[in-house]
């Protein structure tokens, strides 16, 4: 971590700021290791603090040994008004995305005479490519998952709800070690289904419907995500048509990802497939994103995305088809980016159509 820090420290004068404000929680972990929900750090081309109330204070000093722990008082703008090691800042930039209206007019007001420089997406960047202990970890989490599939494929049964199936799964991961799940699960079955986003509902899955199930969880602070879509019974014939077109297409991303490619190549390696068999205006979302500490980062793979990808990037490729009226079909696996290819972290089967 104090690696991440000088890495931030070394590219503040390229964005003319002498100290960076880092508040994003993600960004705040990334740099500091601390996991308390208050808390702000602030990175001088010398030296990088780590301001938090008292009820932090222990904490911090133990999870950041790295980082000098100053007490907050009243507030985060009159506290860093108070520190002498101020003077030293002419210029300290902010996350624009991050801080909001009344904190960045307090910080204009009582650090008068430091200039306030907005910056978006720096430390995300960094984020983008993962070290070992993150892919570790990232595996981890990810290989629950399949725990999760498997299991949840011989507990649904006709006349089970779609919020019963949530429930089941998430229990089911947070038993196997969990902190959390990373959303609230998708689970849209039969026509429902054709709700990309369709969170659990009160209905009734029956004969014939087809589920996506897209769920993913938090361990050790990163995050998983995993889509797969399977019938109870026999789905309409439209169904498993779609389905094999939504393989092809996650196979022909898939085959595309390694560093040095685009991320909107890969978006159009999926795509090309889905566009051939004339359902290119039902796949209305990008092909995938980053997944982290957060579980949706960058790069996205979506036409507008050109970020070159690099080894340790970890990304999902999840095409899919939505027939509003008739029903989806998503498939979803998560990948880390390596030189020649990716390794996929999610290996539940896919390769057809299961049919519970
Ligand atoms: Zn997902
Ligand atoms: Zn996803």
């Amino acid at each position: 971590m104090k690696n991440r820090v000088r890495k931030v420290a070394g590219t503040l004068a390229d964005y003319g700021a002498d100290a960076m404000l880092v508040m994003q929680p993600e960004n705040r972990f990334y740099l500091s290791g601390f996991t308390g929900s208050s808390g702000a750090l602030l990175v001088t081309k010398k030296k990088a603090y780590l301001i938090t109330d008292f009820r932090y204070l222990e904490q911090a000093r133990e999870q950041s040994p790295h980082l000098e722990v100053i007490k907050m008082t009243d507030n985060l703008a009159d506290t860093l008004a108070a520190m002498p090691e101020k003077t030293g800042i002419r210029a300290l930039a902010f996350e624009s995305g991050y801080v909001n209206y009344k904190l960045y007019e307090e910080l204009g007001r009582k650090l008068s005479g430091i200039k306030l420089v907005p910056l978006e997406g720096v430390i995300e960047k960094l984020r983008q490519v993962k070290d070992d202990q993150e892919l570790a970890a990232i595996a981890r989490s990810m290989s629950l998952l399949d725990e999760g599939f498997d299991y949840i494929c011989g507990w649904i049964k006709p006349g089970v709800t779609e919020r019963a199936v949530e429930l089941e799964l998430e229990m089911f991961l947070r038993r196997k070690g969990a902190t959390a799940a990373a959303f609230p699960f998708i689970i849209a079955s039969g026509p429902r289904s054709s709700l990309p986003h369709g969170t659990a509902s009160d209905r009734l899955i029956g004969p014939g419907d087809v589920i996506t199930l897209d769920f993913g969880v938090v361990l050790d602070h990163y995050n998983s995500d995993m889509t797969r879509t399977v019938a109870l019974g026999t789905p309409p014939g439209t169904i498993r048509k779609i389905y094999d077109i939504v393989l092809e297409a996650q196979q022909a991303g898939l085959a595309a990802v390694r560093a040095g490619v685009k991320a909107s190549a890969v978006d159009a390696a999926a795509r090309k497939v889905i566009e051939s068999h004339g359902y290119g205006e039902y796949f209305g979302h990008g092909t995938g994103h980053g997944v982290g500490l957060a579980v949706h980062e960058g790069p996205r793979l979506s036409p507008r995305d050109d970020t070159v990808l690099q080894e340790g990037m970890v990304v999902t490729v999840e095409p899919g088809i939505y027939l509003p009226g008739t029903g989806g079909v998503r498939i979803e696996d998560s990948v880390v980016v390596e030189r020649d290819g990716c390794r996929v972290l999610t290996k539940s089967p896919k390769n057809k159509l299961i049919e519970l």
